[in-house]
C-alpha cells in the first residue's frame, strides 16, 4: 500500500476509531500508522475537536430544554400549592367556626332546665311549638293553624308516663304517641367529620340578624342562622319549600308549675286516625 492510499483508508476509519467501534487489530494498525504520519494525526485531532464542540453544543441545548421544563414544573407546582393552601385556609376557617358553634351548643344541651319555642311558617300553614323542660320532665304544646282550622296538641312526658292530647276544636282526644325529645336545635355537626363535610359543602358568613350577631350557614336553597353566643339555631329559611322557622331558647327559667301534668278532663281515648 502506498502512503497516500493508506492515509485514505486510515482517515476513513478514524470516525469509528474515535467512537471505539474498531477492532483491536484495526486499532493497532491505525496507531502504527499515526506514529509515523503527522497528516493523519492532525486529521484525528481535528476530528476529536469537532466532536467535543458538537457534544458541548448538544449538551447546551439539553440543559436549556431541561431548565425550561423544570421551570414549567415549578410554576405548575406553585399553582397547585397555592390552590391547596387556599383550600386549607377556606375550609380551615369554616371548620374552626363550625366546631366552636357545636361545642357551645353541646354545652347548652347538657342543661336540665330550658324553654324552647319554634314557630314554623309555610304556605297556608303556621305552627307554634312551645316546650318546658325541667329535670327530665317535658311539657309541650303545639298550636297548628291552617285553612282547615286550628288544632292544639298537648304533650307531657315524665319518667313514668307519656300523655298526648289533641283538641281540634270539635273533638278532644287522648292519643297514643311515642317518645318525643324536644332539644334546642344546633345546625352544626356532631363530630369532626360532619363539620368537615359541612365546611366543604356550605358557605359560612358572619352576619347580623335583628341586632343579633350570628353565622349564616348556606347550603343549596336553605339558609340557617346560628347564634354566635350559644351555637343554637335562630332561624331557618327553606326557599325550596317556602318555609320559615324561628327558634327561641331560654335557660333556667322553667318552674315546677310549667311542667305539671295536664288536665285530661273531657278528653276521650282515640286512635291517631281521629286527630
Ligand atoms: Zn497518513
Amino acid at each position: 500500500m502506498n502512503e497516500k492510499r493508506e492515509c485514505k483508508v486510515i482517515q476513513d476509519l478514524l470516525p469509528n476509531y474515535i467512537e471505539n467501534l474498531t477492532s483491536k487489530e484495526t486499532n493497532n494498525f491505525i496507531q502504527e500508522h499515526l506514529n509515523e504520519c503527522d497528516e493523519c494525526k492532525k486529521v484525528l485531532e481535528n476530528m476529536k475537536k469537532d466532536l467535543e464542540v458538537n457534544t458541548v453544543k448538544r449538551d447546551g441545548r439539553e440543559v436549556k430544554y431541561i431548565k425550561k421544563y423544570n421551570n414549567r414544573l415549578k410554576i405548575l407546582r406553585n399553582i397547585l400549592l397555592i390552590i391547596v393552601i387556599v383550600f386549607i385556609l377556606v375550609i380551615g376557617r369554616k371548620m374552626i367556626i363550625l366546631t366552636s358553634l357545636s361545642n357551645k351548643a353541646n354545652n347548652t344541651l347538657d342543661k336540665m332546665n330550658y324553654y324552647t319555642k319554634t314557630e314554623t311558617y309555610s304556605e297556608g300553614e303556621m305552627s307554634i311549638l312551645e316546650s318546658y323542660n325541667k329535670d327530665g320532665i317535658t311539657y309541650a304544646t303545639m298550636n297548628m293553624y291552617s285553612e282547615e282550622g286550628s288544632k292544639k296538641l298537648t304533650f307531657y312526658k315524665s319518667s313514668e308516663e307519656i300523655i298526648a292530647l289533641v283538641d281540634n276544636g270539635s273533638t278532644k282526644s287522648i292519643i297514643n304517641m311515642g317518645d318525643i325529645v324536644i332539644n334546642p336545635i344546633s345546625f352544626t355537626g356532631n363530630n369532626l367529620f360532619e363539620n368537615l363535610f359541612m365546611a366543604i359543602t356550605t358557605s359560612v358568613d358572619k352576619i347580623n340578624l335583628n341586632g343579633k350577631e350570628c353565622y349564616l350557614i348556606r347550603e343549596d336553597n336553605t339558609e340557617k342562622f346560628v347564634d354566635i353566643k350559644t351555637g343554637l339555631a335562630i332561624k331557618m329559611i327553606d326557599n325550596s319549600n317556602n318555609r320559615t322557622v324561628d327558634y327561641k331558647y331560654e335557660f333556667g327559667i322553667v318552674n315546677d308549675s310549667d311542667v305539671e301534668k295536664p288536665d285530661t278532663t273531657g278528653y276521650q281515648n282515640a286512635t291517631s286516625n281521629d286527630i
